[in-house]
């Protein structure tokens, strides 16, 4: 039976029992609503209390808001899922901004591990440490003396490791072979200076083992860790993702151990496996969100980015596109539009969506606009990485825009691509806003937006770009929802920032709940646990 309409007869409305109804808050987007009816996992009405007080019948379940405020749940439209669960396991760095707070950490982590052990740290980045280098070999085994280490750089496109690792490894023994594309960097007397790029999965693959028991468990936590930062859906861009990867995340989504709605990427080199694929996705009940392209450079790369990004239009998939940098943004477009200019113009065909768009200088913009292409930006670097971007002043015009592309008619939606940065869409939303760097900096401030768009990112357009049917407040809209204990409109991005959930409802299924509102401000370790 199809639910009644908002707006619809108050007498229609009142023949459906809500079994939620969450009143005397506000709404946000409608300043004449105080309560929100959810019956079967959608929104069935919205609006005062009084009217909606025909849906409360034996067993609806009343949720008073006292104030606090409903809004749609986050979309967080790229991350890595479960790198940033693994993240969640070991031992985070990104707050050090200098190399002997980093060296301390280490040494502290590594005396709480047992000796021989793996230690595995995340978050250092060279260029966020006052020294502007990363740690030496000789510095990390002074840190790190029994236990083989694996640090990885924040961005996830590099691992330091330290003797005891490199011996495990076997990495200087002579018959070891790097995998294609690895760089193993040496210092200046021709040792391995510990740290590599290029090897991500093949150290990955060598590691001891995560257990799937420790996986689901690891899931669990960061699952709960999005609930509590109001997400209620999001898409794993992970290039690597192939049919294991979907595998895994139909297991995770079907026993329970990702409440939210799952979108995933297939790598584009895995094209192949699209049947497969297709199998655990159903099965799973997740979306196979787009084909993850990585711009390899060089001149051959495009020709298979386009032939490849042809054959995912074809076949009714979205394509994505890393692209920080300038090259990679032109290769992606320069692969785009080749493969349109091959279809039809009348035909509609999946999207195709920049991720990051990190550098964007002003002449590409209507290219990217008549590409037709949406950008999947990440305000949040601007303040968790600012610091950085601050060492080329001559690019921070063109850094992380939004104000610009939305002006050109760009679709514009965000991501926290965590765990680069922290998986909290509220964070990335106030910098969307200020502009603002962690030290107070405020990076081309023009390209700044109002609150409301700044949410919409993260909501309405975001659920547009996943093809969720939520995002919004309105009647048969799903009920991902979230409740803040003050309206986000009306905070500065500062208050933002800090804001915390108090609730996160998916599918109109409680998920998350921070407490009752007296205690909403606490200084909980839960708010600040990332
Ligand atoms: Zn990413």
């Amino acid at each position: 039976m199809p639910l009644p309409r908002a707006g619809d007869s108050t007498v229609a409305n009142q023949s459906v029992k809500a079994d939620l109804v969450l009143h005397e808050g506000e709404v946000l987007g409608w300043p004449g609503s105080d309560s929100v009816a959810i019956a079967a996992g959608r929104i069935v009405d919205h609006g005062p209390f009084a009217r909606l007080k025909g849906c409360v019948g034996p067993r609806t379940h009343l949720v008073k808001l006292a104030g606090r405020t409903v809004a749609p749940g986050f979309i967080d439209s790229h991350i890595h899922f479960l790198e940033a669960a693994a993240v969640k396991t070991g031992t985070s760095l990104g707050r050090c901004r200098t190399l002997g707070d980093l060296l301390g950490d280490l040494r502290a982590a590594a005396g709480k591990t047992p000796p021989g052990n793996w230690l595995k740290a995340f978050g250092c980045d060279e260029t966020m440490l006052a020294e502007k280098r990363g740690p030496t070999r000789g510095e990390l085994d002074q840190s790190v003396p029994k236990n083989p280490l694996r640090l990885r750089h924040q961005t996830l496109h590099g691992s330091w490791l330290n003797t005891r690792a490199i011996n495990q490894l076997g990495l200087e023994s002579p018959q070891f072979r790097p995998p294609d594309g690895a760089q193993m960097l040496r210092d200046a007397t021709g040792r391995l200076s510990g740290f590599c790029v290029g090897m991500e999965e093949w150290l990955g693959a060598h590691l001891p083992r995560v257990t799937p028991a420790e996986i689901e468990s690891r899931a669990g936590v960061m699952s709960r860790e999005l609930a509590a930062a109001g997400v209620t859906a999001f898409t794993d861009a992970t290039v690597r993702n192939g049919p294991a990867e979907f595998a895994l995340f139909a297991r995770l989504a079907s026993s329970g151990a990702i409440s939210q709605r799952v979108g995933v990427m297939l790598g584009a080199a895995q094209l192949d496996a699209l049947p497969q694929v297709v199998e655990h996705a159903r099965a799973g009940r997740i979306r196979i969100a787009a084909l993850k392209f990585m711009p390899a450079g060089g001149g051959n790369g495009g020709g298979w980015m386009a032939r490849s990004t042809r054959m995912g239009l074809a076949g009714g998939l979205d394509c994505a596109y890393h692209a920080t940098e300038l090259e990679e943004l032109e290769q992606a477009l320069d692969a785009i539009e080749v493969a349109r200019r091959q279809f039809a113009s009348d035909r509609p065909l999946p999207l195709c969506r920049i991720e990051h768009g990190g550098t964007i200088l002003p002449d590409l913009i209507a290219r990217i606009a008549a590409s037709g292409a949406w950008v999947v930006s990440n305000p949040g670097f601007v303040h968790f990485r600012g610091p950085k971007y601050l060492e080329e002043p001559g690019l921070v015009p063109h850094l992380y825009r939004a104000r610009s592309l939305l002006a050109a008619g760009i679709e514009l939606v965000g991501a926290t691509d965590a765990p680069v940065t922290p998986a909290r869409p509220l964070a990335a939303i106030a910098a969307a806003i200020s502009r603002s760097t962690m030290d107070g900096e405020v990076l081309a401030a023009e390209e700044g937006l109002e609150s409301s768009e700044a949410l919409a990112m993260f909501t309405r357009d975001a659920a547009r770009l996943a093809r969720i049917d939520a995002g919004e407040i309105a009647s048969d809209k799903l009920a991902d929802l979230i409740v803040l204990p003050r309206n986000p409109v009306t905070l500065s991005p500062a208050e933002l920032q800090s804001l915390p959930v108090d609730m996160t409802l998916i599918g109109g299924r409680i998920v998350y709940e921070r407490g009752r509102p007296a205690v909403a401000y606490s200084d909980s370790a839960e708010l600040h646990s990332v």
